[in-house]
């Protein structure tokens, strides 16, 4: 039964594949059927960035896909503003080259949107890029992260300012295991502190950071 819902779901995917080619955000013309874009060259691994922290809690990683600006930031913005599926499919892409081989993480945990800005929105931004990455890995979703207080946007805050507006406003479950957050823009990792402190107090082994782009040092306190 499960074979046979597997071979429709391919035969679907086939004909919207014909019907309805998904196009590339950035230069409009039609993906290649492996999903990627010849022309822009995405999805990119030459982008990837892989840092290894330290903190008083001990080591971590912080994944980023590219910087903030050209191509990634058309694609971040083209996925995020307009909902595009090719955005989507190609962060994702670009999200699954930055994870090393050999490493392995037992759940994808979304940084958490305040449920007033998921209506907003539709959907959690950070949940659906989570739940693609996750269909390409293998690796199970969990959302045991919530904002617990309607914080106004963190655009144009400093680190300092953003910490002071997180402290307070997450609220997290028990849970257990090596986690890999999952962000869309990493800026000045207040939210990314915040979050791993949560879930490390609340019984993680280990939080690392998947982030599609990264903000340049030069706009940050602008996005
Ligand atoms: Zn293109």
């Amino acid at each position: 039964m499960i074979r046979r819902f597997k071979i429709i779901g391919s035969i679907k995917t086939a004909v919207l594949d014909f019907i309805a080619p998904l196009c590339c955000p950035v230069c409009s013309r039609q993906l290649r059927p492996s999903g990627r874009c010849l022309y822009c060259r995405l999805p990119d691994w030459r982008q990837v960035r892989r840092q290894l922290r330290s903190d008083s809690a001990g080591l971590y990683l912080i994944l980023t896909g590219g910087e903030y600006q050209g191509d990634m930031e058309r694609l971040v913005r083209a996925f995020k503003y307009q909902r595009d599926p090719a955005a989507l499919s190609l962060l994702a892409d670009q999200a699954v080259l930055t994870l090393p081989e050999g490493l392995c993480w037992d759940a994808l945990i979304p940084v958490p949107a305040h449920p007033v800005r998921i209506r907003e929105r539709g959907e959690a931004i950070t949940r659906r890029l989570a739940q693609e990455i996750g269909n390409r890995t293998g690796i199970a979703v969990s959302s045991p992260l919530r904002r617990t207080r309607y914080t106004k946007t963190l655009t144009g805050l400093g680190a300092a300012e953003r910490r002071e507006v997180l402290q307070h406003v997450l609220e997290v479950e028990v849970i257990s295991g090596n986690l890999l957050l999952v962000d869309d823009v990493f800026t000045t990792g207040a939210t990314f502190n915040a979050c791993r402190r949560k879930l490390l107090a609340a019984g993680a082994t280990g939080v690392d950071l998947l982030a599609v782009a990264k903000t340049p040092p030069n706009r940050q306190g602008r996005h």
